[in-house]
């Protein structure tokens, strides 16, 4: 069988590697000791989490470890668990945790991006979960001083209304990150990175409280690791390319004037205001166009349906494309 965090063979359970990123090399098994939430068992999870947070349409409970069996707390719990999704506007909910869940491994294992340590599990009742583990938790229960960019740009419903995390392009991420974080440009290059992946995998939801700075040991503030990435497309066939516009004035381009959709250059100009040189921005593209095949593989080696795997490779495919187009 796969393990459940990165699909290498194994004989049961999680893989070591993948134990020592989530749990500290303890075995946990892949299975919850309690159901999926159902109208009837909701009274369960109330009880046990008190503030069941909602963000979006997902819901989120936090999860705490204790001698090797994961199980809800109330907050402060050092993992997120996340289950199918209910939302009657979005389409293929059953394969949203494990969309997440691939998308996140595709980001980090051909990508290398840094992400939040993550797996797939599941509930006593067969139905699948992703669990991901909190970075902004030590391991002496305190937190690390974690903010978004909503917060970072001063933007809330109360000065930008309801559509507040939209409200923004990559390029001011970018302002504030050259701003707060000491190593500047190793840190704009990996939001750069961030920013081309998303528009590849089709993640048009990386809105501004998605990308978070938080305050390390240092009190230096730092990337944190990227959290929250999945194929959305695969639930809203008509979400848009991307949450924020690339930089003020990015739909005058050249390129976009004439296809409608953004490409290379579209992308080597928002490296260009973020301080990035051409050549090395080239490069970073050119290395994550060359990726196809990789994502292919992987993608098909997870657990997704097969029409969603065709699905999640063809637009992948076709944003490599309109990525080589001039
Ligand atoms: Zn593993």
């Amino acid at each position: 069988m796969k393990c459940l965090g990165c699909y290498i063979e194994v004989k049961a359970g999680y893989c070591l590697k993948c134990r020592k990123k989530l749990f500290n090399k303890e075995k946990v098994s892949t299975k919850l000791s309690f159901d999926a939430p159902k109208s009837e068992n909701l009274n369960f999870f109330q009880d046990n989490t008190k503030k069941i947070s909602i963000s979006g349409v997902q819901l989120k409970y936090s999860l705490q470890l204790k001698n090797g069996q994961l199980e809800l707390c109330e907050k402060g719990g050092a993992y997120i668990l996340k289950p199918i999704p209910e939302a009657r506007q979005l389409i293929e909910l059953n394969a949203a945790p494990e969309n997440e869940h691939v998308t996140m491994q595709i980001a980090e294992q051909i990508f290398g991006l840094k992400v939040a340590a993550n797996a797939l599990i599941y509930f006593k009742d067969g139905e699948p979960a992703y669990l991901t583990k909190r970075f902004d938790v030590k391991g002496n229960a305190t937190k690390y001083l974690q903010e978004d960019f909503a917060q970072l740009t001063q933007k809330s419903t109360h000065t930008h209304g309801e559509t507040y995390k939209y409200e923004g392009s990559y390029a001011e991420i970018g302002t504030l990150i050259r701003k707060y974080v000491a190593a500047a440009i190793p840190a704009l290059e990996s939001f750069f990175k961030l920013v081309v992946f998303n528009y590849l995998i089709s993640n048009g939801d990386a809105h501004l409280k998605n990308f978070s700075l938080f305050r390390t040991n240092e009190n230096e503030y730092q990337l944190t690791p990227a959290y929250d990435l999945m194929s959305i497309v695969i639930h809203t066939p008509h979400e848009s390319d991307v949450a924020l516009s690339l930089y003020d004035g990015d739909l005058e381009s050249e390129f976009y004037a004439k296809y409608g959709f953004y490409g290379s250059s579209d992308f080597l100009e928002l490296a260009n205001r973020l301080g990035i040189l051409d050549n090395r921005a080239k490069r970073i593209i050119q290395f994550m166009l060359n990726k196809k095949t990789e994502v292919e593989s992987l993608v098909n080696n997870s657990f997704l349906d097969e029409t969603i795997k065709e699905k999640y490779v063809l637009n992948f495919n076709d944003k490599v494309k309109r990525m080589e187009m001039k």
